[in-house]
């Protein structure tokens, strides 16, 4: 993330251009042109019908769904929302496309012209625009056996409804791209659309880079960086590219257009193609399929039922009274911030963000278990907080319960019965334990007495100790305070 900034604080006239196609893998029902299921089969070739394998003289039909999850990204990512669009074939030939094109959206897309705001290092906003969203349908794999030569089809992905979001090249360093694709990720995992697995290739980034001496009227040359699944491997692509065509230009020489792929293991990028030419894939509309009409009373009811989005997710934590970063934590995992949104709907302390960053988090790490297995549930988490906040355990014994809590799944008031680990807070009770320390430790007494003032400590720890560490130590203080001055 810094080397980016270093390889551009090294040629300071030098300004670096990225623009981003995100494919987002949708999480409908069925694929998008026929009813065969859109999930993922370890059994090659299941989910397949005669649509999705391309079969001669057949009709794809436009499943709605799909068109609902286009319109809830272009809202959350501030789009025009065309009334009028066009479906359209993109020719290739290539094994695992059995109809050798393509369906997509070409010069008619279904949103258009909006932008996600991203985050700074500084704090700042920054708009990153987006140029077009557009739908269209995935191809199959080709599986390529190396030890026996031979190569086989699967065309269960054949058909997968896709959404391409692409943006301006408004992106400027190797950080701002991993903001744009994290905050882009949040949006349609909070829409529901995506699952956002970048490992199984849900949500699938390629980024166009270019460099130009700052100033310059024209963008530079541009490589396109595809398929990176990793956010951390997009930005240590991204410097490096950055690098590379820099010093190209320095050297003299020029960069040529072409794909480029990340090489994990070296950590450069390598030719992949030559860029083709737009031109090459003969785009037309296609005929099998009607124009994609939308009407505003369909765009204002998809609005209506728009869920939460991140960034209102954050505004609504930080008014909640959480500070930036931890709303900025829980903002990121949906899971983690349902959790805290259920148990914070039962206690409003300020102890809740605490135990869940702090032990709840903790635990899970230490466990390596997911909050989904985990057994401490919303309700017995604020159970126990409003324990504490009536004084009815202290902290050290609700660390014990919470541990319980963790293994058992049972309520926290009941271990705290079970366990008779409510505080000690009875002052008469209290008074005798404290006289009594004071009447086994007469050395330290006197020493106390006489200045030694760090003996408190061990007065506290003994009386701790007697209460089985159940004692109110606000009572405790008090108590010693009295008798010890
Ligand atoms: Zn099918």
């Amino acid at each position: 993330m810094k080397k980016t900034d270093f390889i551009l604080e090294h040629y300071p006239s030098y300004e670096v251009n990225i623009g981003i196609e995100v494919h987002v893998q949708l999480t409908t029902n069925s694929k998008i042109f026929c009813s065969s299921p859109n999930n993922i089969s370890d059994q090659p070739n299941s989910n397949i019908c005669h649509i999705c394998t391309g079969q001669p003289g057949v009709l794809p039909v436009l499943n709605k769904e799909v068109v609902h999850c286009a319109i809830k990204a272009g809202l959350a990512t501030n789009c025009i929302i065309a009334p009028l669009s066009t479906f359209a074939r993109k020719h290739y030939f290539y094994p695992d496309l059995p109809k050798n094109y393509q369906i997509t959206q070409s010069d008619k897309p279904i949103c258009s012209e909006g932008k996600v705001v991203i985050r700074l290092e500084d704090g700042s906003l920054k708009p990153i625009r987006i140029t077009r969203i557009h739908m269209e349908e995935d191809a199959g794999k080709n599986i390529h056996v190396a030890n026996t030569n031979e190569s086989f089809i699967d065309l269960n992905r054949a058909g997968t409804p896709l959404l391409e979001i692409v943006t301006y090249p408004d992106i400027s360093s190797a950080y701002e791209a991993r903001e744009y694709l994290k905050s882009l990720r949040l949006i349609v995992q909070y829409l529901g659309i995506c699952s956002g697995n970048m490992e199984e290739g849900a949500f699938r980034a390629d980024t166009n880079i270019s460099v130009r001496k700052k100033g310059a009227q024209e963008l530079g040359t541009k490589c396109e960086l595809k398929n990176i699944n990793s956010f951390k491997f997009i930005s240590d692509a991204i410097e490096y590219e950055t690098g590379r065509q820099i010093e190209l230009l320095e050297s003299g020489q020029s960069v040529q257009q072409e794909t480029r792929l990340w090489n994990t293991k070296k950590g450069i990028t390598e030719t992949m193609r030559l860029k083709e030419e737009a031109a090459d894939y003969r785009y037309f509309d296609d005929p099998d399929l009607p124009l994609i009409i939308i009407s505003q009373e369909e765009i204002d009811a998809v609005k209506m039922n728009l869920p939460e989005l991140p960034s209102e997710k954050y505004e609504q934590l930080l008014a909640q009274g959480l500070s930036a970063y931890e709303a900025d934590i829980l903002v990121q995992d949906l899971e983690l911030s349902a959790f805290y949104e259920k148990a914070h709907k039962l206690t409003t302390s300020k102890q809740l963000i605490n135990w869940i960053l702090r032990d709840l988090m903790g635990l899970l790490k230490s466990t390596k278990t997911s909050l989904a297995e985990s057994r401490i549930t919303p309700f017995n988490l604020a159970e126990l907080i409003e324990l504490i906040e009536k004084g009815t355990v202290n902290t050290r014994t609700a660390q014990e319960i919470f541990i319980e809590m963790a293994s058992t799944g049972r309520d926290s008031h009941i271990i705290m019965q079970e366990k008779g680990l409510q505080q000690m807070d009875n002052l008469d009770e209290l008074e005798q334990i404290i006289k009594q320390i004071i009447a086994e430790n007469q050395e330290s007494v006197t020493a106390y007495k006489a200045g030694k003032e760090k003996l408190w400590g061990f007065f506290v720890g003994q009386a701790m100790q007697k209460t089985k560490g159940k004692g109110n130590p606000q009572t405790i203080n008090e108590l010693l305070k009295k008798f010890l001055n």
